[in-house]
């Protein structure tokens, strides 16, 4: 199959063709860190984790370069406000995003260069674009001619023209044009600064990633990702001062996320609308809130309520209930008569169904949403086919739905949903087999064995309506931190989760 994505340089779905064979090189504008994150960042940043897990799925080696914004006008405004150094704002919530980012189990970036650590390659490339012509120095500025760069306006389809009679009218007369942009800002009192040939001072935003990339991947390099908001001025601007500087291409594909909304409004601090990703986590487990997310396109824009986080917590639960009933009957000898053929048929070519179509899928730009429509239906007709046969099932049945316990968990693991762990069928504790012993004299020694033994003598208590007995065998279990299930098939039991 061919992978297929969108490229927001060419405005089509290409076929993806790395640099390197069997390598991919991939870069994602960061944080700028002066607040926790919200949902709306958090998407962002998964919807490229999805991406890359995709990518290494399909066996390319992927290195994967993230930014961290450590310096910038906004952090300077909330230490201002606070009454702390810039610095202490950075580190305190560059800390905070890298627990985020492992609390959503995104994966840690190969490499994750900061902005003030990247000072001195910042200033060279600066050095370059005033040389090339393409920059010049004003009173300790230093701005990007957006002119000299014919290519400006490539990515984001913009016309310069356009631009230009669209730009306020400009207070700032030093400019030559009102579209050029700061590559370096001279130092105000109070701020961080850095020496350089022009005064102290301080990097533009859209620098870094210019030089952060290339330090990292070299140009071209394969993939560059950012939220749609970024395409302009940021990823243009990136564009720009890159090609320019090298005379190269900066990135082949550029891929570009839709914005999270609440009340089809973007969700941003500005606009005071944000829900904080930590805050989240503390409601509801990750792969609850990742599903919700892959729910969506990463392209669309995608409604965010917490209803839908409900939703996405009862579709998590069927996938984890599916997958524990699979393990309790794997644990178990099947002894039945077997489930009709045509029902294991059938549930066979659901398996292949869904695996076929997630590759179909994820190959179609990461169509995550498809993707998980088909393992919801295998995880319909996996129940429907255990209800219909849970007390019959022979060793090819238990084949068939072990498959299908193995597809759920692997094609949910490539998109990040990881799905509780085997251990939520502990062993049984011993002192069900002395339980046993007393309750339904039992003599061996399996626990196993102990507990159906266990669960007969309830069902035969329950049968002569003898409930002060049927509850005594429950107590005993319960004191044993066994719980009992009753399910349409009978009775089951199950390690109580402390
Ligand atoms: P910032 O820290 O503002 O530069 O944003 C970090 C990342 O979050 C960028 O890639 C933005 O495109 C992305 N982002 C910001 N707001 C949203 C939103 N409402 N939905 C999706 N992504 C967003
Ligand atoms: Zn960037």
């Amino acid at each position: 199959m061919t992978l297929r994505l969108y490229n927001t340089l060419a405005r089509s779905k290409q076929d993806f063709s790395p640099r390197d064979e069997g390598k991919v090189s991939m870069y994602v504008c960061g944080p700028t860190v002066y607040n926790h994150i919200h949902i709306g960042n958090a998407r962002t940043f998964l919807s490229f984790d999805l991406i890359r897990r995709y990518l290494e799925h399909r066996g390319y080696d992927v290195r994967f370069v993230q930014n961290i914004t450590d310096v910038d006008d906004k952090i300077i405004r909330a230490a201002n406000d606070a009454g702390v150094p810039a610095a202490e704002i950075a580190a305190t919530y560059s800390a905070a995003f890298l627990k985020a980012m492992s609390d959503l189990g995104v994966e840690p970036p190969s490499a994750q260069p900061r902005a003030t650590e990247t000072i001195p390659e910042m200033i060279g490339m600066v050095e370059t674009l005033i040389e090339r012509g393409f920059a010049y120095a004003v009173d300790g500025d230093v701005y990007f001619s957006v002119r000299s760069f014919p290519g400006y306006g490539k990515l984001s389809g913009r016309d310069i023209d356009d631009l230009e009679s669209g730009a306020r009218v400009e207070v700032d007369e030093r400019k030559h044009d009102p579209l050029d942009f700061a590559l370096w800002k001279s130092a105000k009192p109070g701020e961080p600064h850095w020496p350089s040939p022009w005064g102290e001072g301080r990097p533009g935003w859209h620098l870094e990633c210019s030089v952060m990339s290339e330090m990292e991947l070299g140009v071209p390099f394969d993939i560059h990702g950012g939220g749609s908001d970024l395409v302009f001025p940021h990823h243009e601007n990136e564009l720009a001062q890159s090609e320019a500087a090298t005379g190269r291409p900066f990135a082949s594909y550029w891929l570009h996320g839709g914005m999270l909304n609440i009340n089809a409004e973007k969700m941003s601090k500005s606009l005071g609308n944000f829900t904080l990703l930590k805050d989240v986590l503390e409601a509801y487990p990750a792969p609850v809130l990742r599903l919700l997310m892959l729910q969506t396109h990463y392209r669309s824009p995608l409604d965010f309520s917490t209803e839908r986080l409900e939703e996405a917590s009862t579709a998590y639960e069927r996938f984890a209930n599916l997958v524990r009933t699979i393990r309790w009957h794997r644990a178990r000898p099947a002894a039945g008569a077997g489930a009709p053929e045509g029902e294991r048929a059938a549930l066979e070519l659901a398996v292949t169904d869904a695996r076929t179509r997630f590759e179909a899928d994820m190959e179609d730009d990461f169509n995550s949403a498809g993707a998980l429509g088909g393992l919801f239906e295998l995880a319909r007709s996996a129940n429907g086919f255990l209800s219909a046969n849970d007390a019959a099932l022979a060793p090819d049945d238990l084949a068939i739905i072990a498959d299908v316990e193995t597809t759920v968990v692997d094609l949910l693991g490539v998109l990040g949903v990881t799905l509780p762990a085997d251990e939520s069928v502990p062993e049984l504790p011993e002192g069900v087999v002395s339980l046993s012993r007393d309750v339904a004299g039992y003599e061996g020694t399996d626990r196993d064995e102990a507990a159906d033994a266990i669960l007969a003598a309830r069902a035969t208590a329950r049968a002569e309506k003898d409930w002060a007995r049927a509850d005594a065998i429950r107590d005993g279990l319960t004191a044993l931190g066994v719980r009992i299930e009753d399910t349409a098939a009978g009775a089951r039991v199950t390690v109580s989760e402390s």
